[in-house]
């Protein structure tokens, strides 16, 4: 049960505000799993990039460098690392030529929540650097018709750069806040991966995770957060579907943005695919989500499907 006993398990020096919400949101046995993820040295983690390689050609390049990796079950593009090889694969031809793209595990999950039926209008609301929107363009072999949207406009270059070096030659970069895009554009698919407070990637050894973290910048996300889901399911055609994530694991970012914005939006939760059920993760309060445990090889994340009626 959830409980101000177990706020000693947290490595010491986590910012307090952290402690005390995770303490609130979970049982023993999950603060431990949480406090265990923290603390471990986390593996780096790469995609095949569909467009130019497949996922035995990934495999043989790494072989052939010395790299040994791992697979996990549930995507067979993704690839884990040892991170002191991450150096020796950003210095390869693969990385290079944009025939892989390095994504942490977690972060490979929202585009494997939908189809994309060929054809189909996307919209990457918080697009930059563009894993997800780059995912989307090798999954769907370029089939659909992609609009990447990022407010930033030095993260926007970067995804330019990303998606021009990953081959995405379609895509439609928009530099704008998402909030502002015109009602009047419709999507088939959306994937909302919002700004967030970034909890799920905590590490304990690693200070600059933790610096910017703040009780008030959690807040600001949540307001953000539900502004921009709002946005988002304006624009989502009948039968679309929202993908909404966010690497935190709190639940003023996750769970409860979708509790006061869902009712009466005409969108309803539609359950992950089970392939992903072998991801670790926590309880959430929300059944249809996936709330993935900070651990070695995942960052802290969460997802959910939503359905236009
Ligand atoms: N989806 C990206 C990926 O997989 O590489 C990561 C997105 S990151 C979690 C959130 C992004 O949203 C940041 O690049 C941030 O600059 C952008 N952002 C923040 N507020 C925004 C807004 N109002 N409209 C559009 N983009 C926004």
């Amino acid at each position: 049960m959830p409980g101000p006993e177990n706020k000693n398990i947290f490595p010491e020096g986590l910012p307090q505000f952290l402690k005390e919400e995770l303490d609130r949101t979970y049982s023993a046995q999950e603060c431990l799993l949480i406090s265990q993820g923290y603390s471990s040295c986390r593996d780096s983690s790469l995609r095949t990039n569909r467009l130019k390689d497949a996922p035995e050609d990934t495999a043989e390049a790494l072989g052939a460098m010395g790299v040994s990796f791992r697979q996990p079950g549930w995507y067979r593009d993704a690839f884990i690392f040892a991170r002191e090889d991450e150096e020796k694969v950003r210095g390869s031809a693969l990385f290079t030529e944009g025939r892989i793209y390095l994504q942490n595990l977690s972060s490979m999950i929202p585009p494997l929540m939908t189809d994309f039926p060929d054809g189909c209008d996307v919209l990457d609301m918080c697009a930059a650097p563009g894993g997800k929107t780059t995912q989307i363009v090798s999954v769907t072999a370029g089939k659909a018709n992609v609009t990447a949207c990022e407010n930033d406009r030095i993260r926007a270059d970067r995804l330019r750069f990303n998606l021009s070096r990953q081959g995405c030659r379609t895509v439609n970069v928009l530099v704008s806040d998402a909030r502002k895009l015109d009602s009047f554009l419709k999507f088939d698919r959306i994937i909302l991966d919002a700004p967030c407070s970034g909890s799920g990637t905590v590490l304990a050894d690693d200070p600059s995770t933790q610096r910017a973290f703040s009780e008030k910048l959690v807040l600001n996300s949540s307001r953000l957060q539900k502004q921009l889901l709002r946005k988002g399911l304006s624009m989502l055609k009948k039968g679309g579907v929202l993908i909404y994530s966010t690497c935190s694991i709190l639940p003023k970012e996750n769970e409860e943005v979708l509790k006061e914005v869902l009712p009466g939006s005409g969108a309803e939760l539609i359950p992950f695919p089970d392939e992903l059920r072998e991801i670790p993760s926590l309880e959430s309060t929300v059944p249809e989500a996936l709330l993935v445990c900070p651990g070695r090889e995942h960052e802290g994340f969460f997802a959910a499907a939503i359905r236009k009626k």
